[in-house]
């Protein structure tokens, strides 16, 4: 069995449609594959009527949140949430709140880059972002069609990186809040990638030991921007707390090619620990 829990679809910032998504994930071999764009469940329908034979696909969404200390700089971190009930009304109104400030946010990036002479629009990223979550991914391949730089990873590593000038951060949810919500939703809260260090801060283990006690199930032990090390500390961190060790690739189709589907897997006891947990939804089979 071969298990990937984590990747987008140009519903979000990924580049293949949800259709061509569940096709990709057959044809590299998956047998069972989650949809998981951010902010948005808009891919899961056209997903769901997609999906090949022989491939179970697990309708999910990955939030962006933060977490506050008490003193000091405020950390980001992405939560996934599987088979929750897209109808329920706080989460509803979060997701739609979060896209809200993708876009104001994105706004802000592209005039702070038009000011400074950079040649994009804003019409342009809303031609690539079309009705879905506006991403930096979808800057970064307007930046690459203006031939600032030559690659979208090029962009994150300029212009659209954190410690860029024309960097804005996004108003995104509280960590413990996003777990409540999701948990009252039906849903099944994963912490995504979480000690990749090469992303930027991390939060501490007793962090993480306090999420599993507001309602965490899972962490992303196998991602591909952990390193042997972080997947050791992950697997034990998970062990400790009796959270399930899930992994997967976070394919964003060509917006980052180090990721591509199947990259990193999830045992089957894993998932079969996963779906153990109460939620509203069922694996699409
Ligand atoms: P945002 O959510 O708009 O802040 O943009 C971050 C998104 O860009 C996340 O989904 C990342 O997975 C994605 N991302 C991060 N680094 C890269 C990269 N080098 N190339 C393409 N996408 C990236
Ligand atoms: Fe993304
Ligand atoms: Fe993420
Ligand atoms: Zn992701």
């Amino acid at each position: 069995m071969r298990i990937d829990l984590h990747t987008h679809s140009d519903a979000s910032d990924g580049t293949d449609t949800p259709a061509e998504l569940v096709a990709n994930a057959r044809a590299a071999g998956l047998d069972v594959v989650a949809i998981t764009d951010h902010d948005t469940t808009a891919g899961w329908d056209e997903a769901i009527a997609a999906r090949p034979d022989g491939l179970t696909l697990v309708p999910g969404a990955e939030f962006s949140c933060r977490w506050q200390p008490e003193q000091g700089r405020r950390i980001s971190l992405h939560l996934l949430g599987y088979l929750f009930d897209r109808h329920d009304i706080a989460l509803r109104a979060e997701r739609a709140r979060l896209r809200e400030t993708r876009l104001t946010r994105g706004r802000t990036m592209v005039e702070r880059m038009v000011a400074d002479g950079v040649p994009i629009t804003w019409a342009q990223i809303e031609a690539l972002a079309g009705t879905g979550p506006v991403g930096r991914p979808h800057l970064g391949r307007a930046l690459v069609a203006a031939g600032v730089v030559d690659s979208v990873d090029a962009a994150f590593a300029g212009p659209i990186s954190s410690r860029s000038p024309y960097y804005e951060p996004k108003a995104d949810t509280d960590v413990f809040t996003m777990i409540r919500l999701l948990r009252a939703a039906g849903g099944l809260p994963v912490f995504a990638h979480p000690i990749a260090t090469r992303r930027g801060p991390t939060v501490s283990d007793e962090v993480v030991a306090e999420m599993a006690a507001a309602g965490l199930v899972g962490l992303e032990v196998d991602h591909p921007d952990h390193g042997p090390d972080d997947r050791a500390r992950a697997v034990g961190l998970a062990r400790e707390l009796g959270l399930v060790a899930t992994g997967s690739s976070d394919y964003h189709g060509t917006n980052k090619t180090r990721n591509p589907l199947g990259a990193c897997l999830t045992e089957p006891e894993q998932f079969g620990a996963l779906l153990e947990h109460a939620c509203a939804g069922e694996p699409v089979r």
